[in-house]
């Protein structure tokens, strides 16, 4: 897919394969999956996105390889979000409106945090996107990426 897809994710992975600005948030790879981070502003750090490698809405459209290898990459991503921020549990929501193409957000819950507990992530999001809460704070976002890139160096 080109940089000048226009879906929105598919330009992401386009970007992470030319070595663009996307790719420094990028933790893993591989011919089903990508795992990165949530770009600038994201909500919390450590919230990730797992999203299919090939252009599909979702779960129902993937095909047998995809079907049977998404429980284990669901399971994986979502143990290495708790080890990167002593999460309690994680959050796997996909709506797949901003692009029609699978990202499943995986989202740290952390039970000191009230304004990440169930749907008020969602007012989470809204403010964080409107500049009316500070997003994570790129060093931080940065300095997590590179410790999932090291623990995902053998995945
Ligand atoms: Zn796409």
């Amino acid at each position: 897919m080109p940089v000048s897809s226009p879906c929105g994710v598919c330009r992401i992975h386009a970007e992470q394969e030319a070595g663009g600005p996307a790719a420094e948030l990028l933790i893993h790879r591989d011919p089903l999956w990508h795992l990165r981070h949530h770009p600038h502003p994201s909500p919390l750090t450590g919230w990730l996105l797992l999203d299919s490698a090939r252009h599909l809405g979702g779960a129902m459209e993937f095909d047998p390889v995809e079907s049977a290898a998404f429980g284990p990459m669901l399971q994986r991503s979502s143990r290495l979000v708790r080890e990167l921020t002593g999460c309690d549990r994680v959050y796997a929501i996909a709506f797949g409106e901003g692009a029609r193409h699978l990202h499943v957000h995986l989202i740290p819950r952390l039970g000191a945090d009230g304004a990440s507990e169930s749907w008020a992530v969602a007012d989470l999001y809204r403010v964080v996107a409107a500049g009316e809460r500070p997003a994570a704070a790129p060093a931080d976002v940065l300095a997590l990426v590179r410790r999932a890139q090291q623990l995902t160096a053998r995945w």
